[in-house]
């Protein structure tokens, strides 16, 4: 086997993969009207693991990848935690564990949060990744690859026509 036919850096990698957390499936490009995902790799756009899986396999390669949370979305942090007051709480929110909710931080950037906790007149939130702190199983299979072309790896994204300047 050539070594050009596996998935190496700077790959435009087309893939399906199914995420299982916790016994139950999380995500999936194999349901009725999904499609497999496109990238490219070696860009750090993936999350640490599953990139690192995928080296080295060739078209039609299928493989289990189990990951745990630091090479996946990290630990819990207990710092990304914030209690609020009810009553200053966005009015449209309902007040249930697991409701997530958009607010800005201090640049005005979005950040996404979700209720965690609501005991007494007090709110807790939770600004963790949704899978921070949990262990990741992925199936993957390889179904397509090719090497990106220079103005992709320059623009760090793939482009649907390799040939046109996107
Ligand atoms: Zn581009």
């Amino acid at each position: 086997m050539a070594a050009e036919e596996r998935v190496q850096e700077n790959d435009v990698v087309t893939i399906h993969y199914t995420l299982t957390v916790d016994d139950e499936i999380w995500d999936s490009t194999e349901g009725e009207f999904m499609e497999p995902i496109q990238f490219l790799i070696g860009q750090g756009l993936l999350i640490p693991g599953l990139e690192q899986a995928l080296y080295g396999m060739k078209v039609g390669d299928r493989r289990h990848v189990h990951l745990g949370p630091e090479l996946a979305y990290g630990e819990v942090d207990e710092e990304s935690f914030a209690t609020v007051r009810k009553k200053d709480m966005p009015q449209e929110v309902p007040l249930e564990e697991g409701v997530e909710l958009e607010m800005s931080d201090d640049e005005g950037d979005v950040i996404i949060g979700r209720i965690a906790q609501v005991k007494g007149d007090k709110v807790l939130l939770d600004f963790n990744h949704p899978l921070a702190g949990k262990t990741l199983d992925f199936e993957i299979e390889v179904l397509d690859r090719r090497p990106a072309t220079e103005e992709e790896i320059t623009h760090g994204h793939v482009h649907a026509d390799p040939e046109a300047h996107e």
